[in-house]
């Protein structure tokens, strides 16, 4: 049936007398009425195409992608890179998926990473949260306590969510929450005091429902500060927990684990490979357990993976390689005073030496520099020099110069 006369439109048939307006198409005309119901159609079609937080499957980070971000800033931990990228990339897909007749729900898999501190969880998370597309907060668990104690109730950990989502609940839901030093509420049987709860098992109860997924009246403010304030209802059906820890002297437990293991017929082979220097890669949620945290809290974190302890190749590359690092950083500072900053590279080499001497790891890196550069930033800026090369004989005295014993590890 063509429509080709121009003054009747090709959707609804009326004649250009009975409508407002009538637009020409190549081979068809269509009314302002037509148009704007076409106009609704195509809006409400691409709205339900479009997930909640802005972002269509095919617009997703791939793992790979989130990886290779992660690789910029951060160096080696390869295997928590992958973990964590295959996380947040699951984490995306399940907030849009639909439901469909299958009645297949894509659950989440909170993830909790272990390595010694200093080897980069924090940097991890926070490198991730550049580039994520839901609100993200970080929380320290030691300031955790039971409600009734001296501390912070639970609850405080969505209060920094809702906070990262400008109060916005709907994004709140959606958001990912990283808790630092989870293995601080481990449970330990000694040491009781009445003004904190040093068992740890009542945060880990408290911290089980938001992980479960359940309704939770938030206080917006955080804190008991304002007993006034009106609690916000939030669901964490759909939060992702991220948790790290260093779970210091689990390596025994896995060690014992693995020793009474090796007993059986394949003792020999297994000895043979066991790496005694890295024994968190065999890390079990059975050591967990025996560290101290509930079986339940365990369940409800069923990604399971670590970071390597840091090596002298490691620090080394950690000195100049990722894309803010801290050499970077100074020649920087310098620029801006409009003086070129080079370096020897032995000079690395003797910083990495002497933050494995006082066992500061990467942290001391950073402290180590600075006593270095110190003197030529005090005084350089106030002079007219264009260019300061730095010596391993200059490296060496200026840190002598400094207090070795004042270097923190921040
Ligand atoms: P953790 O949370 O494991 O205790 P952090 O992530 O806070 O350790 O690391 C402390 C600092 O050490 C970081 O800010 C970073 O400068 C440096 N660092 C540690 N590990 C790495 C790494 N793998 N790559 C780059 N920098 C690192």
């Amino acid at each position: 049936m063509a429509k080709t006369t121009g003054d009747t439109c090709t959707f609804c048939g009326r004649g250009s007398r009975d409508v407002n307006l009538l637009i020409n198409g190549i081979s068809g005309c269509i009314c302002d009425e037509c148009a704007r119901q076409a106009y609704e159609i195509v809006k409400e079609q691409l709205d339900q195409k479009k997930s909640s937080f802005g972002l269509e499957q095919k617009d997703l980070p791939k793992p790979e992608d989130i990886k290779a971000f992660l690789d910029q800033y951060v160096i080696g931990q390869d295997d928590a890179k992958r973990y964590l990228s295959v996380s947040v990339y699951n984490h995306y897909k399940r907030l849009l998926q639909k439901v469909t007749a299958d009645d297949v729900e894509i659950e989440k898999s909170n993830i909790i990473m272990v390595g010694a501190t200093g080897t980069g969880k924090t940097l991890l998370a926070r490198t991730i949260a550049k580039l994520l597309h839901v609100p993200f907060a970080i929380v320290d668990a030691t300031v955790l306590t039971e409600a009734g104690y001296v501390g912070e109730d639970i609850e405080s950990i969505l209060t920094r969510l809702l906070q990262a989502a400008d109060y916005d609940v709907d994004a709140a839901q959606r958001g990912i929450v990283f808790i630092d030093e989870i293995d601080k509420i481990a449970r330990k049987s000694d040491n009781p005091s009445i003004t904190r709860d040093v068992s740890g098992e009542g945060v880990q109860q408290g911290l089980l429902k938001l992980l479960e997924g359940s309704i939770v009246n938030v206080p917006p403010q955080g804190g008991r500060k304002h007993p006034e304030q009106k609690m916000i209802a939030v669901d964490t059906k759909n939060i992702l927990f991220i948790c790290g820890g260093a779970f210091d002297g689990i390596e025994k437990k896995i060690a014992q684990r693995l020793n009474t293991r090796v007993v059986g017929y394949s003792a020999s082979l297994e000895t043979a490979t066991v790496d005694r220097n890295n024994l968190l890669k065999y890390i079990t949620p059975a050591d967990l357990k025996s560290f101290g945290l509930i079986p339940e809290i365990i369940g409800r974190l069923p990604i399971l993976t670590y970071l390597n302890p840091l090596d002298r190749a490691t620090l080394r590359s950690i000195l100049t390689e990722p894309k803010n690092s801290i050499i970077k950083q100074y020649v920087k500072l310098f620029e801006m005073d409009g003086i070129r900053l080079t370096f020897d590279e032995s000079v690395y080499e003797f910083i990495v030496d002497k933050a494995l001497e006082f066992k500061l790891g990467a942290r001391g890196l950073r402290s180590i520099v600075e006593a270095v550069m110190m003197d030529a930033m005090y005084s350089m800026p106030s002079q007219d020099v264009k260019e300061l090369h730095v010596t391993r004989e200059y490296a060496e005295e200026k840190f002598e110069k400094s207090d070795v014993n004042r270097l923190q590890v921040s």
